[in-house]
């Protein structure tokens, strides 16, 4: 009996709770576990919800989640009490025996037989040993028949271990859970109909790769699961080696092992049935398949229209309906028209479908598939050694060379190499362009606006601001192309895959390289991209992390010192700079890792998608986007700033100094600058670079800009290297200082990324005060050591 059949005034006990995991999970939280006494407060035959009092609360249920929870009323207690006794859990002078306390007891004792019912499913591809499996378990307690209409073979049997009964049922065979077969279809509507407590996922342990892509579908409509690992004797005898243990714990679903000619392993796995049946299996857990970042995008527009109803939540995994829209499911199609705004959601799935054939070249369907089997992939690749997985041929191709234990890394550092390389050499042509744009307009401002304090607020302040961060556009597109070129052909993925040893090392995980590499170009989106690391404490890292990667808005710094200071060997003093920022990043990772993120890691896949061909479009696309984002933030950000920055440096009493020098030197800038002159000083600052250090907190590009402001005395030209010679200090406290841009405070957009990746502005404080500590640190040794050793 369930739920939504007890009538107003009826009391149950409840027995146990159906449906997929999430499903489960907020009606379970909600009070509704096995024992716990219910009464219907209210349930109409044409009311929806129905109302009902758990543990002296009142909820309302809808029908159709009520008819999830199975219940047992006391009257039916009185009359099961042969049931009872069949199981031989209560004695017959027991259950003849009359009175409240007893009455109690067998409705209890009921609850517990019932509760000890298991419903089981075997899932599987064709020909993995199913049936072996059905008929070694349930020995001769079967029966076979035709079941829903369609002329597929499901045979119902049943056994008793440990106390529960278990009905088996042997689904036909199928590789997918799509609509496209009777058989497919069948076994998908039985577990969404019929809801079985358990699925056995029988898997050909000599053909897994193929096999475990109906398991990542069963991900996807989060059931609870066990893997039976069958044919094990055949993966023993190929020389092959599966870590199995492991590959559960990516999965999220316990496996073990079965030989179903001789029984072998049967036991155990029913073991682990019973275990997750009663939630207390510890290797189960409801993991996402990541597939890439476009698709993810998609599903979870798309999810998030049709979670809006919360008539259908409770059948199916949303999830998952997002998911088979996205794969063109008629039937998902269908069921979907049924919901109220079945034409959003439909509009919704077919724009995403056209974003994503746009944005991958591909139909979603087919790069749903390859998302799945890149995710399979990964996680073969950590547990299973073969030499033979039956990859498509290509992907094969490039992986054997892209990820080969000796060639992998190389190939990895010159690719870098090359990356940075083409950002500064490449981005000077067009950079020399960019700076005569600019001097060009200051020419034709200077020359035909009247003179004042609004010509110089535009040629010094906006002009000179703005005009010396934008001509580092190029070398911004170029990055950005490398990092869309990385990402859009799969080879991020892997450089990610060769890095994992290494990561693990700093108690990271190799996903988190990629955040990293991203960081070269801006913090902002990096932090954002650590979505994709499933464990917290690997996440949290990460970000703090992260900034230490010298993103493009400090290029221009170096480049204007480098450029006037060692104009001979600039890319060396640009790399180590890099290298010092991944250096304090690893450092800062192992101490993180080792004292203050608290927590154990999980371990997850890594997904290896198929390679591709990037096209130009895309490419182009994702490295436009974020040459306009680098825009706006001129117009905006860097504006503003600009104009401030000029405002203070030109106030108070402009027209009432001698020489220009004077006149800076009395202006309200010099006096916020002296202010915090003795903190920099021993670092060999004067108060210009302190201001430059203070302005650059909204975003480092403001630093140059600043700078550029500060020293172009009305309406000269200031080229990159003249700006740098102009500055006065030397070499030494030159690099102090691009050491302390580096490494102190993350611009504020980096700040509000941490706190909203992270959950808590505590991470991002933490980020702000010890960057800046340590900023300070390795400044004031590096100048003071250096000037003592020069
Ligand atoms: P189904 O299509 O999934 O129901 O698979 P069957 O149960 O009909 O099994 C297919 C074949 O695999 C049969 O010939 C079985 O004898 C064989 N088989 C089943 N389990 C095992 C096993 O653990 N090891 C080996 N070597 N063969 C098995
Ligand atoms: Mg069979």
């Amino acid at each position: 009996m369930n739920l939504s059949q007890l009538e107003t005034g009826q009391r149950g006990v409840i027995v146990k709770v159906k449906g997929h995991g999430g499903f489960r999970k907020r009606i379970v939280e909600m009070g509704f576990v096995k024992g716990k006494h219910i009464e219907v407060l209210l349930n109409a035959p044409l009311m929806d919800p129905v109302k009902y009092q758990i543990m002296g609360y009142e909820v309302s249920l809808r029908r159709e989640e009520a008819r999830q929870i199975d219940v047992i009323t006391e009257e039916e207690a009185l009359t099961k009490v042969p049931e009872i006794n069949f199981y031989g859990t209560l004695t017959d002078k027991e259950a003849h025996d009359d009175g409240l306390h007893l009455q109690q007891t067998k409705l209890n004792r009921l609850v517990e037989v019932r509760h000890n019912v298991i419903n089981v499913a075997l899932v599987g591809n064709p020909n993995c040993g199913k049936t072996s499996l059905f008929n070694i378990a349930s020995g001769a307690h079967e029966h076979v028949g035709n079941y829903g209409g369609v002329t597929v073979d499901a045979k119902r049997g049943f056994l008793y271990y440990k106390n529960y009964r278990i009905n088996l049922i042997d689904l036909p065979g199928t590789y997918s859970l799509s609509a496209y077969t009777p058989e497919e279809l069948y076994v998908r509507r039985y577990i969404i109909k019929k809801t079985p407590d358990v699925v056995i996922n029988v898997v050909d342990a000599s053909n897994i790769e193929r096999n475990l892509y109906l398991t990542t579908q069963l991900i996807d409509m989060n059931v609870r699961t066990v893997m039976a690992l069958n044919m094990y004797d055949e993966l023993q005898t190929s020389g092959n080696k599966l870590d199995y243990e492991q590959l559960g714990t990516l999965l999220g679903i316990p496996i073990e092992p079965t030989i179903c000619k001789s029984g072998f392993g049967i036991n155990e796995l029913l073991d682990r049935v019973i275990a997750i049946y009663n939630d207390q299996e510890k290797v189960a857990r409801h993991i996402h398949i990541n597939h890439g970042k476009e698709l993810e995008r998609s599903i979870s527009r798309v999810q998030r229209y049709i979670a809006e109803n919360e008539s259908i939540r409770s059948r199916f995994s949303t999830r998952f309906l997002a998911i088979k829209l996205l794969e063109n499911d008629e039937r998902i199609n269908m069921r979907i028209r049924k919901l109220p705004n079945w034409e959003d959601i439909l509009r919704v799935g077919d724009e995403e479908k056209k974003r994503l054939r746009k944005e991958l070249h591909s139909d979603s369907e087919s790069a749903i598939t390859d998302a799945k089997y890149g995710f399979i992939d990964g996680a073969l690749r950590e547990t299973f050694k073969n030499e033979h997985l039956q990859k498509r041929h290509l992907t094969r191709i490039f992986d054997s060379v892209l990820t080969n234990r000796y060639f992998g890394f190389p190939i990895f550092f010159l690719f870098m190499f090359l990356m940075f390389q083409a950002t500064f050499t490449l981005g000077n042509y067009p950079m020399d362009w960019i700076t005569w744009l600019v001097d060009q307009l200051r020419h034709v401002v200077s020359e035909y606006m009247p003179l004042g304090p609004l010509k110089d607020m535009v040629v010094d302040g906006i002009i000179g601001g703005v005009g010396g961060v934008i001509v580092f556009l190029p070398n911004i597109l170029i990055l950005y192309f490398f990092i869309a070129l990385m990402e859009d052909s799969g080879y991020m993925a892997r450089a990610a895959f060769i890095m994992d040893k290494l990561m693990h090392k700093l108690g990271l995980h190799g996903k988190s390289f990629i955040p990293l590499v991203m960081g070269f170009g801006c913090n902002v989106p990096a932090i954002m991209s650590t979505r994709t690391i499933e464990d917290r404490k690997s996440r949290l890292i990460t970000m703090l992390i992260v900034p230490f990667m010298s993103c493009s808005a400090r290029l221009p710094i170096y480049i204007i010192f480098t450029a006037a200071l060692f104009p001979n060997n600039g890319a060396m003093v640009l790399m180590s700079l890099y290298f010092i920022g991944i250096t304090i990043a690893v450092f800062a990772a192992k101490i993180f890792s080792k004292w203050l993120v608290k927590g154990k890691s999980t371990p997850f896949v890594m997904e290896l998608p198929p390679y591709r061909m990037p096209t130009s479009k895309a490419l182009f696309r994702h490295t436009w986007q974020r040459g306009a984002q680098y825009l706006r933030k001129m117009g905006g950000i860097i504006m503003i700033a600009s104009i401030v920055i000029w405002f203070l440096g030109y106030y108070p009493n402009h027209d009432g100094y001698s020489s220009a020098q004077e006149q800076q030197e009395n202006s309200y800038l010099a006096s916020m600058g002296k202010v915090i002159e003795p903190i920099i000083k021993p670092l060999g600052f004067d108060w210009k670079l302190g201001v430059g250090l203070i302005s650059g907190a909204g975003a480092k590009e403001v630093v140059v800009s600043t700078l550029s402001v500060i020293y172009s005395q009305s309406g000269d030209e200031v080229g990159q290297q003249e700006l740098g010679k102009r500055i006065p200090i030397d070499r030494i406290t030159a690099y102090a200082y691009m050491l302390f841009c580096l490494i102190y405070f993350p611009c504020i957009a980096t700040l509000v990324a941490i706190k909203s990746e992270s959950g808590h502005w505590k991470w991002a404080y933490l980020s702000a005060v010890y960057s800046t500590s340590l900023a300070w640190i390795v400044a004031f040794l590096f100048n003071q050591i250096g000037h003592l050793i020069v």
